[in-house]
């Protein structure tokens, strides 16, 4: 056991349209299966945290997301790769769903979603951690997780590295891409 690397889903493992609603505009991002496929290959766990803002702004229903959610997983699922995990955070502190408006711990760059799935195993303290995001609050999240941090330039990864160098929060590396991610961490965990 290496350890495990968190995704965000949105604008890292697939095509990010803003509040993404339609099953049928699930599109994975060139590369990302095969960065997943290295990892998983090689002994890494791998999951989803995903902040998904939009349940709670009335943006789309839960029955858009559930659809949305099992078509991202089938997708990858079918290209052979399983998840830990998948993890969404639906709130938002000024949404407009009552159920759903609330300061929680779990929307990003908070750690909950991570919590959530270490907690399932006994030995994750143990486990080594990267995240890899296409913005800040990702970056920030992998920060607070004791993570290594990859910034990927797909989604808004090219505006949030101008925002990560604003705020002084630095990755551990950018790089291109979810795939370009995956062969970094495999020499990470060889010289870290
Ligand atoms: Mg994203
Ligand atoms: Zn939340």
């Amino acid at each position: 056991m290496k350890g495990i690397v968190f995704f965000d889903r949105d604008g890292t493992l697939i095509n990010d349209p803003g509040y993404l609603s339609d099953p049928d505009r699930v599109e994975p991002i060139p590369g990302a299966i095969e960065g997943l496929l290295l990892l998983s290959k090689n002994g890494f766990r791998l999951a989803v945290l995903s902040n998904q803002a939009g349940l709670a702004k009335g943006k789309f229903t839960e029955l858009q997301q559930a659809a949305v959610h099992e078509r991202f997983v089938e997708l990858f699922l079918r290209a052979g790769v399983l998840f830990e995990a998948v993890e969404y955070c639906p709130h938002h502190p000024e949404g407009i769903v009552d159920k759903y408006r609330k300061k929680c711990n779990c929307r990003k760059p908070a750690t909950g979603m991570a919590d959530r799935v270490l907690d399932r195993f006994p030995d994750s303290a143990s486990w080594s951690r990267w995240m890899v995001g296409d913005k800040l609050i990702d970056i920030e999240m992998g920060k607070r997780l004791g993570a290594r941090t990859i910034l990927v330039g797909t989604g808004y990864g090219t505006e949030e590295q101008v925002e990560c160098h604003r705020q002084g929060v630095h990755p551990d590396a950018y790089l291109h891409d979810a795939k370009e991610a995956a062969s970094w961490i495999l020499t990470d965990v060889r010289n870290p």
